[in-house]
């Protein structure tokens, strides 16, 4: 279990363009870059298709540190959005028709503007995601939040990576399974999750290891089985994501010499009908600075949206959104393996199910899909 940030270890991988440079690499040659299986499938450049969500990644400071998280979150971090900055984000909220404001960290609620920024966007009609790792809402200082969240209809997206303490808890931490399920059976009390209300509760899981996840529908049955019998818990819906290869993932790959083989799995899992439901072609992500990225993944590589300079909340031109690029790597293949992602996916990952990797093709591409067949170039 990780206790300091890959930052505060000194770690290379807490700069984004070391990782960068890693998923660029050319001494993997048989592992092709993402935009080269677009090409190959005669596909396109991914384009932005209007904005729908606007996620906003308020910081890295956290309560936990768990193994996975790609936003290398802490409680040794200090990153934070200003309120100037979460001002401009309700002004470009105010001014657009987005219909919905994702807010994510870090731990987002710790983040001294965060009850604004949910208010704010509240008496904007906005839908309101948080990002929550469940834990906070059963720490000391934070016993207003349940409440709050649910007064303004907030739809909680939070993560439970197992319905088993064990697994949970290696992932996560020492004791944050039980806390997990402390502060569930609090918000069912306050109805979210129930049927018959408008509290929307989803559950996020992604994988221990370096394999891709089991089929949603079947896993989702599961967690609701085992929930409901051991501990009385209901949920609206559950995402299995995959895990991408970006920060403490990544290093673990690397640290265990799976990097390759994981790289691979995503590689012979590239399903290209997932690209039409890509999240980061409906949503802008903006940093704790203002920064615009296409998706949080993207700001966590320092892969900022030029319009073409640099965009921020400061000074965003609407208009050029819409029609820009969108900046893509090989953790893309991340999104694109299997079943692929919902528009409004959640930002750790994309859910999607695990095909078989074929025996003996490593590091090349699957043949298309019927739906483009005819479409495949072997060169
Ligand atoms: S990581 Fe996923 S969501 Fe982000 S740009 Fe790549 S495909 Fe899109």
């Amino acid at each position: 279990m990780i206790q300091l940030s890959l930052l505060r270890q000194l770690n290379p991988l807490a700069d984004a363009s070391y990782q960068r440079s890693v998923l660029a690499s050319t001494d993997y040659p048989a592992l092709p870059q993402f935009e080269a299986a677009l090409v190959q499938y005669g596909l396109p450049t991914l384009r932005a298709a209007g904005v729908r969500i606007l996620q906003v990644n308020v910081g890295k400071l956290c309560n936990q540190t768990c193994r996975h998280c790609h936003v290398d979150a802490g409680p040794d971090r200090r990153e934070s959005m200003s309120w100037d900055t979460a001002e401009a984000v309700i002004r470009f909220l105010k001014d657009s028709a987005i219909p919905t404001l994702d807010i994510t960290g870090g731990a987002p609620e710790m983040n001294p503007n965060f009850r604004w920024l949910v208010k704010e966007a509240w008496k904007l009609k906005r839908n309101v995601i948080d990002r929550c790792n469940l834990t906070i809402l059963v720490a000391k200082g934070y016993e207003y939040l349940p409440a709050f969240l649910a007064e303004h209809q907030v739809e909680i997206i939070a993560s439970l990576p197992c319905y088993s303490e064990s697994n949970c808890d290696s992932q996560r931490g020492d004791g944050v399974f039980q806390r997990s399920i402390q502060a569930l059976q609090l918000l069912n009390s306050l109805g979210y999750g129930l049927e018959g209300t408008n509290l929307r509760l989803s559950l996020v899981y992604n994988p221990l290891g370096p394999s891709l996840p089991p089929r949603q529908a079947d896993l989702e049955s599961k967690y609701r089985l085992e929930l409901r019998e051991r501990f009385g818990i209901e949920f609206t819906r559950l995402y299995a994501i995959t895990n991408l290869p970006i920060s403490r993932f990544l290093d673990d790959l690397l640290q265990n010499g799976h990097y390759e083989e994981y790289m691979s799995r995503l590689v012979q899992a590239f399903n290209p009908n997932t690209l039409d439901n890509l999240m980061c072609r409906t949503m802008i992500s903006v940093d704790w600075l203002g920064n615009l990225f296409d998706c949080d993944f993207n700001q966590m590589l320092g892969l900022q949206i030029q319009t073409p300079k640099p965009a921020t909340i400061f000074d965003v031109n609407f208009q050029q959104l819409l029609e820009r690029n969108i900046l893509t790597s090989r953790h893309c293949f991340g999104c694109t393996a299997g079943a692929g992602c919902p528009p409004a996916g959640p930002h750790h990952g994309s859910p999607r199910g695990a095909p078989p990797v074929p025996q003996g093709r490593r590091y090349s591409l699957p043949a298309p899909c019927t739906r483009h067949a005819g479409r495949w170039r072997s060169d």
